[in-house]
């Protein structure tokens, strides 16, 4: 497998994947889902809620919110020399107070204080609840490392997507330049110079078809390429995105170690 033609914008990533195959690619997919470890609060402590909203309602939202961290300080609560039980390298604690003497207050993700430095909401502006006059919220919140196998508040991405890249092949010789392939591309994949239709952005056909069934002359084919894929990806802003496909490989990698030695056992005991 190799990875090509790798454009960042942000926090979004596209990159082709060549020499690859449909498992491969939905491999490295699945990976990126749910193998790479970001941070998440995972426990609440309500101290207090006279807001009109429950505490489980508030729970969840808090979950949601992604957290930015370094995430090489932080072990696996199962991982950890503290046997999961909590300690500074597993757990973040994020504390919030806030009350309102104002009819209607939005409480969001900056009233967070966090107690390591580095770990902060991935935006200040996250709404969690509205508070009335005289509502207040106090809470503790735990923050610990997990992965999207275990709950989708730990995805590191809100997207991950693959399609193959597509093959256009227009037969010049059967083409009238007649341009209903053109008119009818959704995606604008085709375009006409010098007379004749040309493939102007290969990589934005959606493999619709449209063309090939519009084309009075059967001049027109499109196939996807099962060896190579378009990518893309969108981190939630935990890490960037780049961070996110290295550490999705080395999952992948330490994975297919294990299996190796798994496999590796067995064959030693049949031998045997
Ligand atoms: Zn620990």
């Amino acid at each position: 497998m190799r990875i090509e033609k790798v454009e960042v914008k942000g926090l979004e990533m596209k990159f082709i994947l060549k020499e690859a195959s449909p498992a491969k690619a939905n491999a490295l997919r699945r990976a990126i889902l749910t193998d790479v470890p970001t941070l998440a609060i995972d426990e609440v402590i309500f101290f207090e809620n006279t807001t009109s909203f429950f505490d489980e309602y508030i729970a969840h939202r808090l979950g949601l919110i992604p957290l930015k961290a370094d995430i090489s300080s932080l072990n696996l609560p199962s991982e950890c020399e503290c046997g999961g039980g909590g300690c500074p390298k597993c757990t973040v604690v994020l504390n919030l107070d806030e009350k309102s003497d104002v009819d209607y207050r939005v409480i969001y993700s900056s009233s967070l204080k966090s107690s390591a430095p580095d770990v902060q909401p991935v935006s200040p502006k996250i709404p969690i609840v509205t508070l009335m006059r005289g509502e207040r919220l106090n809470l503790q919140a735990v923050a610990r490392l997990g992965t999207g196998r275990d709950h989708a508040k730990w995805q590191p991405v809100s997207t991950v997507s693959y399609k193959y890249m597509p093959i256009v092949t227009i037969d010049q010789e059967k083409c009238d330049s007649c341009g209903i392939c053109i008119q009818y591309c959704p995606k604008h994949v085709l375009a006409e110079e010098n007379g004749r239709v040309v493939v102007r952005d290969l990589e934005e056909c959606s493999l619709c078809k449209s063309c090939v069934r519009k084309c009075p002359r059967s001049a027109i084919e499109v196939e996807g390429d099962p060896t190579c894929f378009i990518f893309k990806l969108e981190s939630v802003g935990a890490m960037p995105p780049k961070q996110i496909v290295e550490m999705a490989l080395n999952a992948l990698v330490k994975k297919l170690e294990e299996l190796k030695k798994y496999a590796k056992g067995i064959l030693e005991a049949v031998v045997i």
